[in-house]
């Protein structure tokens, strides 16, 4: 009789976990009301693909694997990759509880590691278009490719403020101000879709918490030694935003701030994130992060529990997981990491898992499948690779080029998707040459140039002649990701772009120069001889885009989302640092700008009788909301040689008013001389603003000799942001 009361437990297929009816909460409750401690262990553990087989994955009922940058190469197609999704799933599901995994990616700029995948511009060039409404749509596009390979999470967007270019993630930032990462958090609505469990969607990672684009010297994984009020002012607003969108996970930075290792951070990870800015998702370590927690190498007791104890949710533990899961067994059983703790970092993970819908949906949804480098995703790269684009030289309007005439084009990374494609790209650090199908520059430039122009290709630049009406030299950086991209000593042009800009020049034919680098490059030695500048920052595999922008299909709009160096030692340089830059933040040129003009400015170089030796509210503008993107300049002075360096003094000052805020435009004032070398070079200029919108600048060139043939002194204004 007694036995007729025991209600055997309803087989997990039919569980309350299982009902979707019941809220995530319910659900979650009632699933780890069924759960011993080593399956909750087994969720926190994330291993690493190239370590871990399908049957550890039941074995060790473990909560994730991923495919990192430091992982052994995994499969090329965006097929295979599904069939090892999964597979590992199925492993997942064949647990008593049938828990699936999140598998997790860093599909930083589209879906990275597969071959054939739309590579998306690198954040700082999405940074320059200032545009998020394009960054949600390239979100969206993302999740689509990754969806259709079955992967569910992806370790993107980083949201680092990256202060220093010396550091080798700084492409990995869409700008130095706390302002725009924060604005390009809207990409997180882009992968996640605007519910968790709708089509294609992803869950997001907002990366790495916190201050890891402020350390020290630029050093990746260093030490950011700032004021709990600055590091909030700086580098906290991206995650905020990233949290008002519902981001589901955190990782942690691998850097300390003021000597703490963020891993092991109770203040910052729970008491911040966690309690103050009410982050219910799931905080994820860096790939063996813990590990470095007490100084030693390896992983230790001590790393473990400070970690969990901290706020750390799941443990990427690539190649150590199952001395992850042993060390956290026996810290929880002895008590030292209390199980309330384990239950909540568990119900994290669990929560995410139901809103994804992995329980009804664990597979891969291979409609998905054909989108992986579809033909739509490319031509949302190529636009959004016109719109990274930043003109910042245009001598003598050498830019749009002109069809019909003859073209010389040069430069290592002319042809080459993987140099324009960057770091993160196929592999880890990316590597030069045909890593995967895209349209390079060339080819961009062909395409545009039309059957009527005659285009020359050289690498290096030889065999140049007179004859030509302008020449393209496609330089810059190759590829790298963190760690190897850090640059202590200096961040000018290899040996091999110097021979091939000499070679050019050489010829007398004007020189447009398309940086491919991600970062500000150590150039304003070298740009006097250059006609025109454009920062095309690591624009991916469609190289149309910067085609688009050269020859004048796309007018346009990109602005610094950094701030340009006049020299390697101004680093670090950020705006309102009260520096001098080359290109100040929020620096873009338009082709256009000489329509708008109320008084263009005189030829450059033209000497006349009676100089202005000084000027005062040259520029005043009533800005509207048509005009964002606009810059309208007004002549200071024009000089003529001859000059004593005291005369060739100016400033001038700009009032602009009719925008919301004094971060809503940008001044600069330049001298220019006869050979359209634009620059503030060994001059100085300073820019200082005041509330709504008025500023003065003022350009000293040091010399007379610099300016030998005349000038001219402009001042410029950018309205770079939203009018009331
Ligand atoms: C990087 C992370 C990345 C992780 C997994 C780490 O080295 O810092 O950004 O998500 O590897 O690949």
């Amino acid at each position: 009789v007694a036995a007729a009361l025991v209600v055997p437990p309803a087989p997990a297929t039919a569980a309350a976990y299982r009902d979707t009816a019941l809220s995530a909460a319910d659900r979650v409750d009632d699933l780890m009301s069924r759960m011993s401690l080593d399956e909750k262990l087994g969720q926190m553990t994330q291993a690493e693909r190239g370590s871990v087989s399908a049957s550890d994955v039941t074995a060790y009922r473990l909560g994730s694997v991923l495919s990192g940058g430091g992982s052994a190469p995994s499969p090329n197609t965006a097929t295979s990759w599904a069939d090892m999704y999964d597979g590992f799933q199925n492993a997942a599901l064949a647990t008593p509880l049938g828990i699936p995994i999140l598998y997790g990616v860093d599909a930083v700029h589209g879906h990275n590691n597969v071959v054939g995948a739309t590579i998306f511009p690198h954040n700082i060039g999405l940074g320059a278009t200032r545009d998020p409404e394009l960054a949600e749509r390239i979100g969206r596009a993302v999740a689509e490719e990754v969806s259709g390979t079955g992967v569910d999470w992806n370790f993107a967007p980083c949201l680092c403020v990256a202060r220093d270019d010396r550091w080798g993630r700084t492409y990995e930032s869409f700008g130095e101000t706390p302002e725009l990462p924060a604005s390009m958090a809207a990409i997180v609505t882009g992968f996640q879709g605007t519910t968790l469990d709708g089509p294609a969607s992803v869950l997001a990672t907002a990366k790495h918490y916190l201050g890891d684009g402020g350390t020290e010297g630029g050093v990746d994984q260093g030490d950011t030694r700032l004021s709990e009020a600055e590091l909030r002012a700086i580098h906290l607003p991206p995650f905020e935003a990233a949290i008002e969108r519902g981001v589901g996970s955190v990782m942690v930075s691998f850097s300390s701030w003021n000597g703490a290792k963020l891993h092991g951070h109770q203040y910052l990870l729970s008491t911040v994130l966690k309690e103050e800015l009410g982050f219910t998702g799931l905080v994820v370590s860096d790939w063996n992060g813990v590990d470095q927690i007490d100084g030693a190498p390896g992983m230790s007791a001590l790393d473990v529990r400070s970690a969990v104890s901290a706020g750390v949710d799941m443990v990427m533990a690539p190649t150590e997981w199952r001395r992850f899961i042993e060390l956290l067994r026996a810290e929880t059983r002895a008590g030292r990491v209390p199980q309330a703790r384990i239950d909540d970092a568990v119900r994290r993970i669990l929560t995410k898992k139901v809103e994804l819908g992995l329980f009804e949906n664990p597979l891969t949804d291979r409609s998905y499948t054909a989108t992986v480098g579809s033909a739509q995703h490319r031509e949302l790269a190529r636009e959004a690779v016109a719109k990274s684009q930043v003109v910042l030289k245009n001598s003598g309007d050498v830019l749009p080029l002109d069809r019909g005439g003859r073209i010389f084009v040069a430069g290592k990374s002319a042809d080459d998707v993987g140099n324009q494609s960057g770091g993160w790209t196929i592999s880890w650090q990316g590597s030069s040459g045909e890593v995967t199908p895209g349209t390079t520059v060339l080819d961009g430039i062909r395409n545009s140039a039309g059957s009527g122009t005659t285009v020359t290709y050289s690498r290096d630049g030889y065999g140049i002649d007179g004859s030509y009406d302008v020449a393209v030299a496609v330089i810059g950086e190759t590829p790298y990701a963190e760690g190897q991209g850090d640059r202590p000593g200096g961040l000018g042009l290899d040996a091999t772009d110097l021979d091939t800009l000499a070679t050019l020049r050489a010829s007398g034919v004007p020189v447009v120069v398309v940086l491919i680098s991600g970062r500000p490059l150590d150039i304003a030695a070298q740009l006097p001889g250059w006609s025109a500048l454009v920062a095309a920052w690591l624009p991916g595999t469609e190289g149309q885009g910067v085609a688009d922008v050269l020859f004048g299909t796309v007018q346009p709009t990109g602005e610094l989302p950094v701030t340009w160096m006049s020299g390697f030692s101004q680093q670090p340089i950020n705006s309102g640092d009260g520096k001098s830059p080359l290109f100040p933040y929020g620096f873009g040129l338009t082709y256009e700008a000489a329509q708008d003009d109320t008084s263009p400015p005189s030829a450059p170089g033209t000497p006349v009788a009676s100089q202005v030796t000084s000027s005062s509210a040259r520029l005043t503008w009533a800005a509207s909301s048509d005009d964002v993107g606009v810059t309208r300049y007004e002549v200071v002075r024009v000089g003529t040689s001859g000059e004593t360096s005291a005369a060739m003094s100016a400033t001038a000052s700009v009032t602009v008013t009719g925008l919301a805020a004094a971060t809503d435009h940008t001044f600069a004032v330049y001298a220019e001389d006869a050979a359209g070398n634009r620059s503030p070079r060994s001059g100085t200029v300073t820019v200082a603003t005041t509330g709504g919108g008025s500023g003065a600048c003022s350009v000293t060139p040091a010399t007379q000799s610099q300016w030998g043939t005349g000038y001219v002194i402009q001042a410029t204004v950018t309205n770079t942001g939203a009018d009331p």
